[in-house]
């Protein structure tokens, strides 16, 4: 009796516990998971030693050792190709469809202009003129090819960085890996890359906060209320640079060699697959709103534009559930 008594007041106090939170810092950003029915480290340990491999396998960020993605580039221009990884070639995959699909908006063979604008290094600048069209002439997503596990690039000096799609592809990865393992409820956040699993313990749908582009990461302009999905987005506050008072951002438009100047600050995608909103959010906020839109329409993806001007554009499906909360913003009924 007394036993089953003790029991019962353990279970309380789980329950009563709430969410339990892990956070760290991998794959360059500050990454989160929120569990509500379980408290498992041993599982995000596990998560830990997966974003490790992400880097090891497709970052191109400097580093001592290069990952395998790092190691492929080097190579291009080989006839023979280099081979690699079936989870690797998955997210190329991807890439070079949204390339594709998005007439080279997107472009995950921009690392040489990456490179020459020194995103994510201790030194970002604006190249010369002469390294800008030496970048583009080896920037074309149209040549690359994937065959039977080995990844060709047509000319020496071209590099795939797959920056813009590689953490959605991920937190799909970690999504499934708590369903696995019997996980019924959590948050998977990398750097702002969100993944729902399940729904609260209360039913009510989950409140995720959407970045303000013109602050700095963790500010909201508003709240969206949703079902189990994932939302990315991307925009300006992410990664810049001032340079003569003039401030640079990370996404290249990968024709003009510049970063992107539209009507644009800020895209949040929504869709259940977090791989395929990462590389649409890169995607629409290079077409701009009006093409993005019609992009994302084929995919059944759901958006949200902030604009420059602070006016915001919310896709139909989204509006119910959609509220502001910055002052300084006002929703836009229709698209430009
Ligand atoms: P995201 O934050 O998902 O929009 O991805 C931005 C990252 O993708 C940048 O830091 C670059 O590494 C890379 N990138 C920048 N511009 C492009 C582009 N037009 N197409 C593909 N990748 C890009
Ligand atoms: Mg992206």
């Amino acid at each position: 009796m007394k036993q089953s008594a003790f029991l019962f007041a353990i279970v309380l106090a789980s329950c009563s516990q709430g969410p339990v939170h892990y956070t760290d810092f991998a794959i360059g950003t500050t990454v989160n998971l929120t569990l509500y029915d379980q408290d498992r480290p041993d599982l995000w340990k596990e998560i830990l030693v997966d974003l490790k491999w992400l880097d090891d396998t497709m970052t191109i960020w400097e580093r001592e050792e290069p990952s395998t993605l790092m190691r492929a580039n080097s190579a291009a221009g080989d006839p023979l190709g280099y081979p690699i990884g079936p989870e690797l070639a998955e997210v190329i995959r991807l890439g070079l469809e949204i390339s594709r699909e998005s007439q080279g908006a997107l472009d995950i063979s921009v690392g040489p202009l990456v490179k020459a604008w020194g995103v994510a290094t201790e030194n970002p600048r604006v190249p010369n003129k002469e390294e800008v069209s030496r970048a583009l002439a080896l920037v074309g997503w149209d040549r690359v090819r994937l065959e039977s596990g080995r990844l060709y690039l047509d000319r020496p000096g071209m590099m795939l960085d797959l920056g813009a799609v590689a953490k959605g592809w991920m937190a799909d990865r970690i999504v499934e890996k708590l369903r696995a393992r019997g996980v019924e409820r959590a948050i998977v956040d990398l750097g702002g890359n969100i993944a729902l699993l399940g729904s609260k313990p209360d039913g009510s749908p989950w409140k995720v906060g959407i970045q303000d582009p013109f602050q700095t990461r963790g500010r909201y302009l508003g709240i969206l209320e949703t079902g189990p999905t994932s939302l990315v987005t991307s925009g300006i506050y992410e990664r810049f640079f001032e340079q003569d008072g003039i401030r640079y951002h990370h996404i290249l438009d990968p024709k003009g060699g510049f970063p992107v100047i539209n009507e644009l600050a800020g895209v949040t995608i929504v869709h259940p697959n977090s791989g395929l909103a990462d590389a649409l959010s890169t995607a629409v906020f290079v077409l701009g709103g009006k093409a993005g839109w019609e992009l994302a329409q084929r995919y059944r993806a759901e958006i949200i534009l902030i604009n420059r001007d602070h006016t915001v554009w919310v896709s139909p499906a989204l509006r119910d559930g959609f509220q502001l909360v910055a002052g300084e913003y006002s929703l836009q009924e229709n698209l430009p």
